[in-house]
């Protein structure tokens, strides 16, 4: 029998605000504990909530570009339970009438194709605060401390639908995942950095028979922030539920927490005990309305988006799907590629020379795009500098590795370091002289219409010339001086 799979994700993502969600403290990563705080955000009694705008506008923003329904009327609920990092005792969440509905986000799906991963709903809620254990697992620690600045900034949380077009693999997920905080970051409306936890997922699995009409029971697994881990748990459970569905049992509803070192799921709590967290509306915040104009603004002024950004750099530029693709996987890496495209005509080269050699430079030294030592406009010129044949390859790499370590611009490292190209025919002459007759074989070969032995003798003069000769004039020359006779 085969079966299939189906994975869901549901995503919480740290927005990018200045202040909180309910209140105005500032939200700052990092900052000692507890220094964020106001009444609102620690749950006293009687204080009262007040919405940041910024952040409604954030959530529409992630809905209009993952094609949802914008609510008009969208409404708060308390979700509640008890944990010591949750003063008020409940959190403000959405549950009916979430500000986005009904959404899809377009990933490559296994065959290649495009894929409309269906998106149920975007809401927006508040994040709770954070324990800090004395030892480092809870198990071990004499006490736990709580740290309050988290408490009340505001995340969105996107689900994914698992009716309607759902994840059907590992592949798949991944990339839907990737997808999905590009995009968000595209939009600017979060970080999305899983160090920092602005990521982070709960992931849930089931599988049934091919065709079956009813889904198996899922799995879920919470609050998972590393891609590799979310792949290892994925990939795990896979395995487990198809065992079980093998033996003619049914794997169980359940929730279940991935064992980071020993790469297994292990099960945490049955359907039975799952919390009920009896959402009702919340009595503080109103339901209210979003004005049209405030939809259309959000709609008018949205950034491009990675697909379209793809599309426009392959026809702005010419470059290859497969260069635009990786250029743009990056924001940050996509400005760099079209600030250099302003100053050089070789975009195809340009982009050759940034996937290849620059990335190169970066990965080495972990250094990112941003804080890349040189400067868009250099890089440009040393890319014409190749396209007009005033250098070589070989000696760009050169003059590149020297850019990356002092900042230097590409013209004066050539100048000073003598490392300009042998330009003068005469002297060319000679060194391919020289090599001609120390490699008599060589040129008999070339005399009787072989080829190969050309690309020797270049290679021969780049190597006397420490790479400063034109391989192109060495070409010339060669055929020039030892072409075959023509037959007639
Ligand atoms: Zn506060």
């Amino acid at each position: 029998m085969d079966y299939e799979i189906i994975i869901g994700f549901e995503t919480h993502v740290e927005l990018k605000t200045k202040t909180k969600l309910f209140c105005g403290c500032a939200v700052e990563d990092g900052a000692p504990p507890n220094t964020h705080i106001c009444p609102v955000c620690t749950g006293q009694p009687g204080a009262l909530p007040v919405l940041n705008k910024r952040a409604v506008e954030h959530t529409i923003r992630a809905g209009v570009a993952m094609n949802c329904t914008i609510n008009r009327r969208s409404r708060f609920a308390r979700k509640n339970y008890f944990y010591p990092d949750l003063p008020k005792g409940y959190q403000i969440s959405q549950y009916e009438r979430p500000f986005c509905e009904n959404g899809y986000l377009e990933i490559q799906n296994d065959e290649g194709r495009p894929y409309a991963v269906g998106i149920k709903r975007i809401h927006l809620e508040e994040d709770a605060g954070k324990l800090v254990h004395s030892a480092s697992s809870f198990e071990a620690s004499d006490y736990s401390l709580v740290d309050y600045n988290r408490s009340s900034v505001p995340l969105l949380e996107i689900v994914t639908d698992h009716e309607r077009n759902p994840l059907r693999s590992v592949n798949e997920a991944r990339t839907y995942l990737e997808k999905l905080r590009q995009t968000l970051i595209y939009i600017g409306i979060s970080d999305c950095s899983i160090e920092k936890g602005q990521f982070r997922c709960d992931v849930n699995i089931s599988i049934r028979p091919e065709g079956a009409l009813d889904y198996g029971n899922r799995a879920e697994i919470k609050n998972m922030a590393s891609f590799k881990f979310i792949m290892e748990a994925l990939e795990y459970e896979v395995k487990r539920q198809l065992k079980i569905l093998h033996s003619g049992k049914e794997p169980s509803q359940e929730t279940r927490l991935f064992h980071e070192g020993k790469k297994i799921t292990v099960s945490m709590r049955s359907k039975e005990d799952a919390p009920d967290y009896r959402y009702f509306p919340d009595p503080d915040l109103v339901e209210f309305e979003i004005d049209q104009e405030f939809v259309e603004q959000i709609q008018e002024g949205m950034p491009e988006l990675p697909d379209q950004k793809v599309n426009r750099i392959i026809k702005d530029y010419r470059i290859s799907r497969k260069d635009a693709l990786i250029l743009t996987k990056d924001r940050d890496v996509s400005e760099f590629f079209e600030r250099c495209a302003a100053f050089c005509d070789d975009r195809v080269r340009l982009s050759s020379w940034m996937i290849k050699d620059l990335f190169k430079l970066l990965n080495e030294a972990a250094v990112t795009i941003e804080n890349c030592p040189v400067p868009p406009k250099e890089f440009s010129t040393l890319i014409t500098l190749i396209s007009k044949g005033d250098i070589t390859d070989q000696i760009a790499r050169t003059v590149l590795g020297i850019m990356f370590e002092t900042g230097e611009d590409p013209e004066s490292i050539i100048t000073r370091r003598g490392l300009k190209p042998i330009q003068d025919e005469e002297r060319l002459e000679r060194v391919l002289n020289e090599v001609m007759s120390e490699n008599p074989e060589a040129v008999k070969k070339i005399k009787e219409g072989m080829t190969n032995p050309i690309d020797f003798l270049i290679g021969q003069v780049m190597k006397k010339t420490e790479g400063k000769a034109n391989p192109k004039k060495v070409k010339d020359l060669i055929h020039k001086k030892l072409s075959p006779p023509k037959q007639s």
